[in-house]
């Protein structure tokens, strides 16, 4: 029986529409399918996705060499996509660590320092007086140091990277359809993926499905990730506190403890028309193992204990806020057993699967896409596309 498609992508997500696109060059027959984000999260009860946001963090500076090569394979398309698709989502903003000083090999700072001296990146280390004299917008811990990276770095528009490769994808012959999956079954000759009501077949499919992933009887075998809840918190900001923060960079502050370390990104427009800045931290207070507690997470506000937490942080070390209403929302974080994404076959030589952004991946998302691209097309992944480490593990 001939299949309906050489090969369906299902999640139409940071991974999933980039994977689309580049798949797009290299094959015909292919179908994205996966629905658009909800109009009204608060009464949508199917799955969701942890790019519904306007701003994330983009650098190549990083503790990891995989990871600061995926980013920087990627930084070096964006031009490349905003160009081709008319549709603008980078901000060249730089993005700043400020932390104790490094030692070189130990910790964060000290390995990425090594990262970034092995890929010569043109990282600048800010001592502590010339930290506070270049950003005064922060009241940081006086013993810390800055570390810079001002090009190729600042923060995407995930959304709008989303729309970019969907449109590049179509435009390249891919069919967008607008569903959810509800299975996934490899049919021997094929595999089948219902999607409702209906039901397509294709000789492959890739699932990038994000948190979702082991939702919906997609894979063969639940692959081993941890779908872990995160709370953002969102300033308000007005003209005297855009005065203040608007020319910040993309940053990140270690604290003295691990639950104190938190992102910031810069303010930027959102759909209501305010600007907002945004605040993060990594505290893992719950994790999903069912579609409906992952779902119903998406519909409330987030954490109100870790907003609390982040909004403690943030009177301290950005002073300036303490005038702007603040509001919450919730996301999830992906995480895999090593850290790195899995982009490779299930026990079915037909259904592949791409996920687990370890909470970093939207910056990186093109080449995490690309690879699972020339996975479906090659079978598997070569040693200079890290084929070894994004070997997925399952349950
Ligand atoms: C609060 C927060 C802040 C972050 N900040 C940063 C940052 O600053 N910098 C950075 O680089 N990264 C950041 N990340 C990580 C980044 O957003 C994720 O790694 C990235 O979105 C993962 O991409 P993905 O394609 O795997 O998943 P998603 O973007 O979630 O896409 C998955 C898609 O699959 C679809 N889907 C799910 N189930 C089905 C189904 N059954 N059928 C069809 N489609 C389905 C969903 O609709 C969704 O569109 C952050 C994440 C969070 C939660």
């Amino acid at each position: 029986m001939a299949a309906d498609f050489k090969t369906i992508i299902l999640g139409r997500g940071m991974m999933g529409a980039a994977a689309a696109r580049h798949l797009a060059g290299m094959s015909d027959g292919i179908a994205l399918i996966g629905p658009a984000e909800p109009a009204d999260r608060k009464s949508h009860h199917g799955v969701f996705a942890s790019h519904y946001d306007e701003a994330r963090i983009t650098r190549t500076f990083d503790d990891d060499v995989v990871w600061a090569t995926l980013a920087s394979r990627s930084l070096d398309r964006y031009a490349e996509i905003e160009a081709e698709s008319g549709i603008r989502f980078y901000t060249e903003a730089g993005c700043l660590f400020a932390g104790p000083p490094a030692v070189r090999g130990e910790g964060y700072l000290g390995r990425a320092l090594d990262v970034a001296d092995e890929m010569r990146l043109p990282v600048k280390s800010l001592p502590p007086d010339e930290l506070s004299r270049r950003f005064p917008q922060f009241a940081f811990n006086p013993i810390f140091h800055g570390y810079l990276e001002n090009r190729r770095a600042g923060h995407i528009n995930p959304r709008a990277l989303v729309r970019a490769q969907a449109l590049l994808a179509e435009r390249g012959g891919v069919r967008l359809i607008d569903a959810t999956a509800t299975a996934v079954r490899d049919a021997g000759s094929h595999v089948e993926v219902t999607a409702g009501s209906v039901r397509y077949t294709a000789e492959k499919v890739l699932v990038a499905a994000g948190g979702f992933s082991n939702f919906n009887n997609l894979l063969p075998r639940p692959v081993d990730i941890r779908v872990s809840a995160r709370t953002v918190a969102f300033y308000e900001l007005g003209a005297s506190e855009m005065e203040i923060f608007g020319g910040m960079p993309s940053t990140i502050v270690f604290g003295d403890r691990e639950e104190d370390h938190v992102y910031i990104l810069p303010p930027v427009r959102y759909p209501d028309g305010k600007a907002y800045l945004k605040l993060g931290g990594d505290t893992e207070s719950r994790v999903f193992d069912t579609l409906a507690a992952a779902s119903e997470w998406f519909r409330a506000d987030g954490d109100k204990a870790e907003r609390e937490h982040l909004a403690a942080i943030a009177s301290t070390i950005m002073p300036g806020l303490k005038s702007s209403p603040i509001t919450s929302a919730p996301c999830v974080a992906t995480y895999t057993r090593d850290g790195y994404p899995y982009a490779g076959f299930t026990e079915s030589p037909r259904i592949a699967v791409l996920t687990g952004g370890n909470f970093v991946a939207a910056k990186s998302s093109d080449e995490i896409g690309r690879l699972g691209a020339v996975l479906i097309c090659d079978g598997g992944l070569g040693e200079s596309d890290f084929g070894k480490e994004l070997t997925p593990v399952f349950r």
